[in-house]
């Protein structure tokens, strides 16, 4: 490789890298993820999404004000031909602690679903009661998952078809019993960039379908989807994004949201009717144009 095509792909790595910092920050700050004091659980599943969250946190950690510590945790799940060595190896080189949990919930799934149906339902729900445990057991007070952008578009759009409702993965989010905060710091970073990253940084990748579950076809049209529009128009799924944090119930249908019912004449909510304007298409700002602040965290996290 030449020089210059050499000084260029690490001029677009060093790009990639501050973009997601930046993201990460961002994203932990808009939504008061992390504070003084916190001990946080990282899940590390040894897929692209778990390495660059670990990845993301340990720089926060390094640049942020305020004291925060970090611990890794890996589900070993039993599933065949899991590669029992590739975590450990890893950690051992990242100077953190970190637990391996051992716990067969592989024959558990397989035993009470039938053979050809898909197993994910049952198995994230034994593993969600394992890792709340595990929480408990290491004294975290939240629990840190790699889920991105991406995964919170898909999962609207899956609410949506499959399940008549509008919601989506939160980027913070209390357990059912009130115990566990879980935060989602990858909630601004797009798939590609933290698959390019993954790649830039030759992470031991521990593939995802060694149980052999059946894929969720709903998912996969969904992903299928979303890639279409994002090929044939460009600021789409940015945009799906924006309008995820920019809801206005008044213009929605729900009357346990807006009391449509009590609406009285002469009031005027959110601008009122706007149906027969003009729509404002904001421009999608492009990620490069956005400051890039990552290597300078003045963000307040308290
Ligand atoms: S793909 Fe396999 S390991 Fe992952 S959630 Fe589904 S059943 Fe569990």
């Amino acid at each position: 490789m030449s020089h210059s095509v050499q000084a260029k792909a690490q001029h677009s790595l060093s790009k990639l890298q501050k973009r997601l910092r930046r993201q990460t920050g961002q994203a932990v700050m808009d939504f008061n993820m992390i504070e003084e004091g916190d001990r946080i659980m990282v899940c590390l599943s040894g897929g692209k999404d778990s390495y660059t969250l670990l990845d993301m946190l340990k720089h926060l950690q390094r640049v942020a004000p305020i004291k925060f510590e970090l611990f890794v945790i890996n589900l070993d799940q039993k599933q065949p031909g899991f590669p029992e060595h590739v975590l450990p190896e890893y950690l051992d080189t990242q100077d953190i602690e970190y637990k391996i949990v051992e716990e067969d919930t592989y024959s558990i799934v397989t035993d009470i679903i039938p053979e050809g149906k898909t197993t994910c339902s049952l198995c994230s729900r034994l593993r969600r009661g394992i890792l709340y445990r595990t929480a408990n057991e290491m004294g975290a007070t939240k629990i840190a998952l790699g889920h991105h952008r991406d995964d919170m578009i898909e999962t609207l759009f899956l609410n949506m078809f499959y399940g008549g409702k509008l919601k989506s993965m939160p980027a913070k989010l209390m357990s059912d019993n009130g115990e566990h905060m879980v935060i989602r710091p990858l909630a601004y970073c797009k798939e590609a960039d933290i698959e390019q990253y993954a790649i830039s940084q030759a992470y031991p990748i521990i593939p995802c379908n060694l149980c052999g579950s059946q894929e969720n076809l709903q998912r996969k049209h969904t992903k299928a989807m979303l890639a279409q529009w994002d090929i044939e128009h460009p600021g789409r799924v940015e945009s799906i994004f924006t309008a995820m944090q920019n809801v206005t119930p008044s213009h929605l249908a729900d009357n346990k949201l807006f009391d449509f019912k009590n609406l009285k004449t002469g009031e005027v909510i959110d601008g009122g009717d706007i149906a027969l304007d003009k729509p404002e298409i904001p421009k999608q700002p492009s990620q490069d144009s956005q400051q890039d602040t990552a290597e300078v965290v003045t963000i307040n996290l308290s």
